[in-house]
């Protein structure tokens, strides 16, 4: 695999019609002001979504960030890797030196194979791992075959989750609530289980949280709790393996422009095409500026007094504490 580093800002095309070239993004407009804001197109995806499927497209490129080698020599295993959030982390640690393992479930084999062309592009390895993380078995598999391919592993971003909104707790079936735990929280601490049986000091373990995680969500109830859990699960573990040099972190966005939220079983088509107004910022974020704070809670050199926190990357929305 060629390991020639490309900078960052001149080896993709923008492959998004209706925000204009990439090279606007990247100029001196500050990035805050000029990511895409609602009204976006109605539309509306079943399953779990495609990002291909999304329009406008969600900016993964990330044309503003400039790499240190801050990941030099490390691997990672990112679940959800395949769009939205993961995919954008998996090209930024790609961009910082590092190999990645992505996992999806294998209707997301078109999105997979996008996140290993941009990761490819940045001069490093991707390695597409796809399976169904309800499945507590796959869990385990997942990482040793991680190590099996990469030859260890440094870093495990627990990232992919199970939402659908429901009007009321009664719309909540047991399967759903099974559901929405087994792939959001159990999957978490199962891989890092299995992650931690091969992470030396130095390693890294990551989570995906919420703002529903720290506010609750009217229409959110089983994914409120497990994002509730990830945040209490991410404490604990910070603190159970601290003395081993394994931090641990959670991140918690508020909305984020990815397949999730058009795909959520609660959403209409207005809905969707308002996403993320009633964030103080006005707009949803872009995945490009979620994964940056994965690279900082991941880089050693920039985060190594931090474990046990999450972090808010919530577009000006504040909370208590
Ligand atoms: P996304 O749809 O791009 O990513 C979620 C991924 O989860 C999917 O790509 C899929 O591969 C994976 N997944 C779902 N069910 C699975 C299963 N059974 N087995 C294996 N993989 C499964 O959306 P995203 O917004 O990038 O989501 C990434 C993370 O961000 C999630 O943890 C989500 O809760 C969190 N988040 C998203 C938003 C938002 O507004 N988009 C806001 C807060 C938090
Ligand atoms: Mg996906």
């Amino acid at each position: 695999m060629p390991k020639t580093r490309q900078s960052a800002g001149t080896t993709k095309k923008d492959t998004n019609p209706l925000e204009g070239s990439r090279a606007k993004g990247s100029g001196s407009e500050p990035q805050m002001q000029h990511e895409p804001k609602p009204p976006f197109p109605k539309q509306k995806q079943s399953g779990v979504g495609l990002e291909s499927q999304l329009q406008p497209k969600p900016r993964y490129q990330a044309s503003k960030y400039k790499p240190a080698g801050k990941l030099e020599g490390k691997c990672a295993l990112i679940t959800g890797g395949d769009s939205g959030i993961g995919r954008a982390v998996a090209v930024l640690y790609a961009r910082e030196g590092a190999d990645v393992a992505i996992s999806y479930l294998p209707e997301e084999q078109s999105d997979a194979e996008e996140t290993l062309r941009a990761v490819e592009a940045e001069g490093h390895r991707c390695v597409l791992l796809p399976g169904d993380l309800s499945e507590a078995k796959f869990c385990d598999e997942l990482v040793e075959q991680t190590v099996n391919e990469l030859g260890k592993l440094d870093i495990l971003v627990s990232n992919a989750a199970h939402q659908n909104r429901k009007k009321s707790l009664e719309e909540l079936t047991d399967e759903e609530l099974e559901t929405t735990f087994q792939v959001n929280i159990l999957a978490y601490i199962r891989l890092s289980r299995a992650a931690l049986r091969h992470m030396k000091a130095g390693a890294a373990i990551i989570a995906t949280s919420s703002e529903t995680g720290i506010m609750g969500s009217a229409q959110l109830p089983d994914y409120s709790a497990t994002k509730g859990a990830i945040n209490a699960f991410t404490k604990t573990l910070a603190q159970n393996v601290i003395e081993k040099g394994i931090r641990v972190n959670a991140v918690a966005p508020g909305p984020v422009w990815t397949p999730l939220n058009p795909s959520d079983d609660g959403m209409t088509p207005e809905k969707v095409a308002e996403f993320g107004k009633q964030a103080p910022i006005g707009r949803p974020a872009q995945p490009e500026e979620l994964a940056p704070s994965y690279v900082f809670l991941a880089s050693d050199a920039d985060s190594s007094y931090i474990t046990g926190i999450v972090l808010q990357v919530m577009g000006g929305e504040t909370t208590g504490g």
